[in-house]
C-alpha cells in the first residue's frame, strides 16, 4: 500500500503530510483506484465525509463535498470580469471541474485545457463524474496533454482568459509558480486578456501568495487577490489571484454570472475581494 494510505485499527485512512507539525487524516470507505503515471501517483478514494476524492502524490486535490467552491471561484470570476471572452486556456485542471464550470457560458467559443497527465483526466472522468461532468463531451473543449510551460511558449496574443488550475508548488506543478511561466502566460493573452491562478493559503503559505502577487504586479497593471473557504485545503481559507491587462473585476457585469452555481452569487462576487487585515498587512495593502 502507498505510504500515505494507512491501516489504523482495521480502518483505512488517507494521511496528508501537510507539514512537520500537522497531518490531515481522512477515513476512507474504499480505495477505488490506485495508479501511478510518469508524473505522479494518482488515487481515487471514497471517503466517509468528503465523498469521492482525487489524490495526487498523497495530496488531496478535489472532493465531492467542496470541490465546487474552488472550481466556481477560479472560473466564474474571470469570465464575468472580461467584457467579451471567447477563447479560454486552462493549465492543469485534470479533474475537469474547471472546464465543467466554463461550459456554462455560451459566449465562450473555445476552451483549451492543457494538462500534463492524461491519467488524471481519465480517472476523474471515469470515477468522479459528479465533478468532471459533461465537459469532455462539449465540442468547445479541447484537451491537450502537454506541459503547460511548453504550451504557452508557442502561443502569442491568442487567449482572452488563462486559468492556472495547478497542484501545489512541488512536483510537476512547481514550474507553474515561476516568473518565466507567468511572463509567457501574459504573452499568450490578447491586449485585454487576464489570467487567474490559485495562490495558496493566505495563512499557511503567505510566502507563496506574496511572491506570486509580486511577480504578477511586475507584468500586469491590475492585480487582485480574492478568497474563498475550501474545507479540504489546509487552513480552509484559500486565495486566488487575478492579473489583468485591462479589465478590473470591480467593473465586471455581474448580471451575466451563471445562475446554476452552488457557491458563487452576486454578493460573493463583490465580497470575495475584501481581505482580512492580516492578509492586507502581509500584502502591504494597509
Ligand atoms: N483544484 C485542485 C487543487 O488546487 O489542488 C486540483 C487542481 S488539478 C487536479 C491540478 C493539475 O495540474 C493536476 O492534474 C496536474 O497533473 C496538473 N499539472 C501539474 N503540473 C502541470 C504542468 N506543468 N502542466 C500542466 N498541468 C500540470
Amino acid at each position: 500500500m502507498k505510504k500515505y494510505l494507512k491501516e489504523i485499527n482495521g480502518e483505512t485512512w488517507l494521511v496528508e503530510d501537510e507539514r512537520d507539525n500537522m497531518k490531515l487524516y481522512y477515513r476512507i470507505k474504499e480505495v477505488i483506484s490506485s495508479k501511478e503515471s510518469t508524473f505522479q501517483k494518482v488515487d481515487i478514494i471514497d471517503s466517509y465525509d468528503f465523498g469521492r476524492c482525487l489524490v495526487l502524490d498523497g495530496v488531496m486535490q478535489t472532493t465531492e463535498l467542496d470541490g465546487y467552491i474552488y472550481n466556481e471561484m477560479i472560473s466564474h470570476i474571470p469570465v464575468v470580469t472580461h467584457k467579451k471572452p471567447e477563447k479560454v486556456l486552462v493549465i492543469g485542471g485534470g479533474d475537469c471541474g474547471v472546464v465543467n464550470e466554463l461550459i456554462k457560458y455560451k459566449e465562450l467559443k473555445a476552451i483549451d485545457m492543457v494538462e500534463i497527465d492524461r491519467l488524471v483526466v481519465e480517472e476523474s472522468i471515469k470515477y468522479i463524474p459528479s465533478i468532471a461532468g459533461d465537459a469532455s463531451k462539449d465540442e468547445r473543449v479541447n484537451f491537450v496533454f502537454d506541459d503547460g510551460v511548453n504550451f504557452v511558449k508557442n502561443k502569442y496574443k491568442y487567449y482572452d482568459i488563462a486559468i492556472v488550475d495547478s497542484s501545489d508548488p512541488v512536483g510537476p506543478g512547481e514550474v507553474l509558480f515561476s516568473e518565466d511561466f507567468y511572463v509567457s502566460l501574459r504573452d499568450c493573452l490578447k491586449d485585454d486578456g487576464m489570467m487567474v491562478c490559485q495562490s495558496q493559503s493566505p495563512i499557511f503559505y503567505k510566502d507563496v501568495l506574496k511572491k506570486t502577487r509580486g511577480i504578477l504586479k511586475n507584468h500586469f497593471p491590475v492585480v487582485k487577490t480574492y478568497k474563498a473557504t475550501v474545507p479540504s485545503y489546509p487552513g480552509g481559507m484559500w486565495s486566488f489571484t487575478l492579473a489583468s491587462l485591462k479589465y478590473d473585476p470591480k467593473d465586471g457585469d455581474i448580471q451575466k454570472l451563471a445562475k446554476d452555481t452552488k457557491y458563487i452569487n452576486n454578493e460573493i462576487f463583490k465580497s470575495c475581494f475584501s481581505l482580512p487585515n492580516f492578509t492586507k498587512k502581509d500584502l502591504e495593502l494597509l
